[in-house]
């Protein structure tokens, strides 16, 4: 990608997981219509860098802290006290990549519903959005997140179906869905259907980097959400650059401090 890229729209990235080695890969993504990130961690170790380079580099980026659903057997609960001071203290950080992930026979039920449910608290406590990862947890995810009416959610890489679009539309009045890389695949089924029945105020896409990229790219890349946004407004009928804007207001909304 040249730094001589023209950039058609500006793209607001709602979830990856930057390190201080991506840093040099900024100027390129800046020049081509990157604006706005939001870097989660996945795990504690991740902490302490995440909140430097949030000081350092806001408010392009945009920090969030929590423990990811895969990573919990080596979490103990002073990471949630280590959690709840940095929040505490930097009110520009928020929270994720939590979530829960009931698919390719996870079964830690019990422990991902304790951490998930712990993060959202504080997410609660200090009014800070979470970045949620949910796999084959629609039977339980809806109820949890109606006991935390409060807390805006982001649905990153939403796989979910229009069915349960509508059903979390119905029950969270602040609940974002992000649309991944999936949502570009022509058999992503329940992604394309979801994508027509979400109201624009509460789209946003994100590209997991490094770990999804577009279908035939070679690497992730924030920049490729352009592509994403493109097909939003093919299946929806509307215009990407309007679309556009509307995932950055939805984008500041939810991360603006
Ligand atoms: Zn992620």
């Amino acid at each position: 990608m040249s730094v001589l890229h023209q950039a058609d729209m500006t793209i607001y990235d709602a979830h990856l997981h930057l390190t201080r080695e991506d840093l040099p890969r900024l100027t390129d993504w800046r020049a081509a219509g990157v604006v706005g990130l939001a870097s989660a961690t996945a795990h504690y170790i991740e902490w302490p860098e995440a909140i430097a380079l949030a000081n350092e580099h806001l408010p392009e980026i945009r920090v969030t802290l929590g423990i990811h659903p895969w990573y919990l057997e080596e979490a103990s609960e002073s990471a949630l006290e280590e959690l709840d001071t940095f929040l505490a203290n930097c009110p520009a950080l928020a929270i994720g990549e939590i979530g829960l992930d009931f698919a390719d026979g996870r079964n830690d039920r019990e422990r991902q519903l304790h951490w998930f449910e712990a993060q959202l608290a504080l997410a609660e406590k200090h009014r800070r959005p979470a970045v949620l990862h949910l796999r084959r947890a629609w039977d339980c995810a809806p109820t949890i997140l109606a006991k935390y009416p409060e807390v805006t959610t982001v649905l990153h890489s939403f796989n979910g179906s229009r069915e349960v679009a509508r059903q979390l539309l119905s029950t969270l009045h602040n609940c974002y869905f992000s649309f991944g890389f999936a949502v570009g695949t022509p058999s992503a089924t329940r992604q394309t259907g979801a994508a027509q029945v979400i109201p624009a105020n509460r789209l946003l896409v994100d590209s997991d980097y490094p770990f999804q990229r577009l279908p035939g790219a070679e690497e992730s890349s924030p920049i490729d959400l352009n592509a994403i946004i493109k097909r939003l407004g093919e299946l929806r009928q509307e215009s990407p650059a309007l679309l556009a804007t509307q995932i950055m207001e939805n984008w500041q909304r939810v991360f603006s401090p």
